[in-house]
């Protein structure tokens, strides 16, 4: 029997958002409320790129495809699991070790599981994940891959952020050639040894917009 499998982490306020001032802390306010309004609804304070979520090209490069116009059969389809659950803190995955990982697998979805979401809530989410060489950046373009995903919050060098001369290469390797971007994910770890999953990410359709917190599940088992 297939198995859908939650890909995402739950949105909640006080939950952990990237460290600096251009992406909020989360506000979740009670509107209507039972036995005043009699309906519950609520008003939302998000980033684009709150919790789990898709980075559209615009994200760093002006001119660049927005989340509402990236077409569907990018966002979902047949995925190649990818372990690189051998990583350190802080470790560079080489050209090496992520053609090794991916094997004779072609998928255009690549999901990296360093089973770092297991550091979510903690500081060090933010400044110890193991991240993607430029050449391992560079080879998951040259094979044509659509959307990378991962249960990290970047696919760059925590170190390479807006202070530091290099900022984000990595991100702009891959959004420059079109390739979206799936962060945040949880639970890759359920995947368990699938070789081939169904993949599919949902981001919110907010019209002109970098990025959105997106739903992703992945089906396991089922096909073939
Ligand atoms: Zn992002």
């Amino acid at each position: 029997m297939p198995r859908i499998v939650d890909l995402s982490f739950p949105i909640h306020e006080g939950m952990t958002t990237f460290p600096s001032h251009w992406h909020p802390m989360v506000e979740i306010t009670q509107m209507g409320r039972h036995g005043i309004e009699n309906r519950e609804t609520r008003k939302l304070v998000l980033g684009t790129h709150t919790g789990t979520h898709v980075d559209a090209p615009s994200h760093f490069i002006p001119g660049g495809t927005t989340i509402d116009r990236i077409p569907l059969d990018k966002l979902c389809g047949p995925a190649a699991p990818v372990d690189l659950t051998f990583s350190k803190p802080k470790h560079a995955v080489t050209l090496a070790e992520i053609k090794k990982a991916v094997g004779a697998r072609r998928h255009k979805i690549l999901l990296l599981r360093y089973d770092w979401s297991k550091k979510w809530g903690d500081r060090s989410y933010y400044t110890d994940y193991p991240f993607l060489s430029t050449e391992a950046a560079a080879w998951i373009v040259s094979r044509g891959t659509t959307l990378l995903g991962m249960d990290a919050p970047s696919p760059d060098n925590p170190a390479h952020n807006i202070n530091c001369k290099t900022d984000s290469p990595v991100h702009k390797i891959l959004l420059g050639k079109g390739v979206v971007l799936s962060e945040y994910l949880a639970n890759l770890k359920a995947l368990g040894a699938a070789k081939e999953v169904t993949f599919f990410a949902m981001p919110l359709k907010v019209l002109g917009a970098d990025g959105a917190p997106a739903r992703c599940v992945a089906i396991v088992g089922g096909r073939g």
